[in-house]
């Protein structure tokens, strides 16, 4: 058994506008909202933050966002910083999502600096990786997730690693109900502790929760959540219905 406790966050992506968010957040917190044996988190748009924060005040749920500017001002239309998101009490936010990475063209050094400005302002990066399918069935799926990993990770201290959250995402498993199985998630999640352990020492690697996402559902979640180095989950689809995702908060309470 780990000694991590297990965190489950919903990246509602572009859904939900902010009275749904009130409404949806409103029966997580009925069903889950005392809950203290999983971290719980809910990130909406940016435009519903404000309403599903007011929902969720008084739980246990923290908020995160999907996304973030690494300045904290400035002439950058339509951008966010990570100040204006620690106004709205968000307490996390989602970086390099693979989703930004390919339809938005981030690139690792940005996704780098968008962590030091989440760090700064006491905000806890969520920072994903994961291999696309052909890099799977290139043999190069190791490669890609240390690439991305050490790159985002560059310059964070041995002091801050801990408040850094990875999540491990295959790209051919993002909203295509293809799983990743259980022995394909383990590994990639044992070789990222094995690299935090080289980079960082055993003891901080030992901290650092690495959730998987990918087509993560009630019914395939207690076999990912078994195992030894999955230490929750970033839920795309099963994060929009209240029921399908108090499933999860449950299956990951009973993991533990
Ligand atoms: C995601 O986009 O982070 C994700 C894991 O999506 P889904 O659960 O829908 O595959």
């Amino acid at each position: 058994m780990s000694s991590r406790k297990k965190l489950i966050a919903g990246n509602w992506k572009m859904n939900k506008t902010s009275a749904e968010a009130t409404a949806l957040v409103t029966d997580v917190v009925t069903a889950v909202g005392k809950l203290t044996d999983v971290d719980i988190v809910v990130c909406p748009p940016f435009t519903a933050l404000e309403s599903a924060g007011k929902a969720l005040a008084d739980s246990n749920i923290r908020l995160g966002a999907q996304n973030m500017h690494p300045e904290a001002t400035g002439a950058y239309t339509g951008e966010i910083s990570a100040g204006m998101l620690r106004a709205l009490f968000a307490t996390y936010v989602i970086l390099g999502h693979s989703e930004r990475r390919a339809l938005f063209a981030e690139t690792d050094a940005f996704i780098n600096q968008k962590v030091h400005a989440a760090l700064k302002n006491q905000l806890k990066p969520i920072l994903c990786v994961g291999e696309s399918l052909a890099e799977r069935e290139g043999g190069s799926t190791l490669k890609v997730v240390q690439t991305q990993l050490e790159a985002g990770l560059e310059g964070v201290g041995k002091d801050q690693v801990s408040s850094v959250v990875i999540a491990y995402e295959p790209v051919w498993a993002i909203g295509t109900g293809k799983v990743a199985t259980t022995d394909q998630a383990q590994e990639v999640h044992a070789f990222i502790r094995g690299l935090l352990t080289k980079n960082f020492g055993e003891a901080i690697a030992q901290k650092v929760r690495i959730l998987y996402g990918g087509s993560m559902k009630p019914a395939n979640a207690p076999d990912l959540l078994a195992q030894k180095d999955i230490d929750g989950g970033l839920i795309g689809g099963a994060s929009l219905e209240a029921r399908s995702f108090v499933e999860l908060v449950n299956a990951a309470a009973a993991a533990k």
